[in-house]
């Protein structure tokens, strides 16, 4: 698997063109753009009935960040669908905030 995400390197900052090692460069990164970022290849991956689409980001401050797309196929019956859709976006909040440790940070409030 291409490791689009990472360079699979340990993580650091500097880099001698001013992009970091796991940044596309040319059409996928818009840093010298005013508001732009440094973005990665997206990292595809071919699931059951879709695919899962990880793209990296870093913006001006330095903060990086990542954006995740799944694509699947819904059933034909509407309710079916929007239940489905529904179910998904919660499970993948949950996940989401157990992998950032955001449930951890609610519950030491
Ligand atoms: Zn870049």
């Amino acid at each position: 698997m291409r490791r689009a995400l990472t360079d699979g390197r340990p993580a650091r900052r500097e880099h001698s063109d001013g992009h970091p090692d796991w940044c596309a460069r040319a059409h996928h990164c818009t840093a010298a753009l005013p508001g732009g970022e440094h973005a990665s290849i997206p990292e595809v991956w071919q699931i059951e009935g879709g695919r899962m689409v990880g793209t990296r980001y870093r913006d001006h401050a330095g903060h990086d960040h990542m954006e995740l797309r799944i694509v699947l196929g819904l059933p034909d019956d509407e309710t079916t669908a929007q239940a489905a859709c529904r179910h998904l976006m919660a499970v993948s909040l949950m996940v989401v905030r157990r992998v950032f440790g955001l449930d951890r940070q609610e519950a030491g409030r």
